[in-house]
């Protein structure tokens, strides 16, 4: 089989899938599930609809065109704030978007009566993390317009934390935003029966015995069910895999040549060189991965080597004292950062093993 590939184990997506669903439904709350790590992969889709999503989540329009096209029906958000420029591509395939700007409402509800389309709108709250959110006390004015408008239907409230400032979702936050539908609800005489708490940073608060989940009643997960971990402090999730991806890439060159380079130095391609210590001389491999295809500092090597850095096209790592033949395939675990970049490279297919074995 050829190098490098993104190798996926769809049973072990499905199986970290439909725990946190069962974890999840015992609070009331349903899983959106977000594929945009995998770059809108339909059978990585399919597989977490099977598995008990109510919906899949989405943050590019071309993602979400490439899951239509392949058959996919379920609902689906678009979780990045529609751009103007996109509004008609987003009223033809996703149900939903998560909103903050009445610019982008305006259009889409322009976009969704020439097609004769509903929309659905969720509106995005600001409570800290200063990524995207309209402020608490501009809520009430946007939900007002908002609801007003032909064409969009106001489905409900949300949040996002932990992605740019790094709050925790906790009892304080989460309870701001139930009070917010509960007071837009009484005053704009509406009902908001979606409210999407967060992402897989909520975790541990949502399945947490002592928290009032309140009117939350969804969160979009991505990382949590692609790699098993919660992403405050990237803990191993009970029970879940870590390891349903494997990027697989290939040895290209193997010597032995000393640990220190020679010759006068300045920067590389990617900026100063990381100091390396000497070590003697050691196996130096070669694999045919770069920062086009994954991020250097997201990979987790096989035991006994080392990443020593990565350029465009080459991936260096010391081997220590092994021998390694050329050609060798290397198995490599990875982060949500090194997932992301391999599942957009194109240089990287998608290999799916859906064998329970090995
Ligand atoms: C990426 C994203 C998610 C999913 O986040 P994970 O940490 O991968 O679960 C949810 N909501 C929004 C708005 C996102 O951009």
């Amino acid at each position: 089989m050829s190098t490098p590939r993104l190798e996926v184990r769809l049973d072990r997506i499905a199986h970290n899938a439909s725990t946190l669903v069962d974890r999840l439904a015992t609070r009331g709350i349903g899983v959106t599930a977000v594929t945009k790590a995998t770059l809108g992969s339909p059978m990585i889709a399919h597989t977490l609809l099977a598995a008990g999503a109510v919906g899949l989540g989405e943050s590019r329009i071309e993602n979400i065109e490439r899951l239509r096209a392949a058959g996919v029906t379920a609902p689906i958000t678009l979780i990045r704030s529609p751009s103007l420029s996109q509004v008609g591509r987003v009223v033809a395939v996703a149900d939903t978007s998560l909103n903050t700007e009445l610019d982008v409402l305006a259009a889409l509800s322009a976009a969704a009566q020439a097609t004769g389309r509903r929309h659905g709108v969720i509106l995005m709250v600001e409570l800290g993390d200063l990524r995207e959110g309209i402020l608490p006390d501009d809520v009430a004015d946007v939900a007002r317009r908002a609801a007003a408008l032909e064409g969009i239907e106001l489905q409900g409230l949300g949040a996002n934390l932990a992605c740019q400032h790094g709050t925790v979702p906790d009892a304080v936050n989460m309870a701001a935003l139930s009070g917010l539908v509960r007071t837009l609800e009484d005053d704009l005489q509406i009902s908001l029966p979606v409210v999407s708490g967060g992402n897989s940073a909520n975790l541990g608060w949502a399945t947490d015995p002592s928290s009032d989940v309140g009117r939350v009643n969804d969160l979009r997960l991505g990382e949590s069910i692609l790699l098993g971990r919660e992403p405050l402090h990237r803990q191993p999730l009970d029970g879940l895999h870590l390891d349903a991806f494997t990027l697989v890439g290939e040895v290209i060159e193997a010597k032995t040549k000393p640990s220190i380079g020679w010759g006068s130095t300045a920067q590389g391609a990617f900026g100063v060189p990381r100091h390396q210590l000497d070590r003697g001389a050691t196996t130096r491999v070669l694999v045919a991965l770069g920062r086009q295809d994954i991020d250097p500092d997201g990979v987790t090597p096989p035991p006994g080597f080392e990443v020593l850095g990565a350029s465009s096209d080459h991936l260096v790592l010391d081997a220590g004292d092994r021998t390694v033949a050329i050609g060798t395939e290397l198995r490599f675990g990875l982060d949500y950062a090194a997932l992301l970049r391999a599942a957009t490279s194109p240089f990287v297919p998608l290999s799916a093993q859906r064998s329970m074995d090995a």
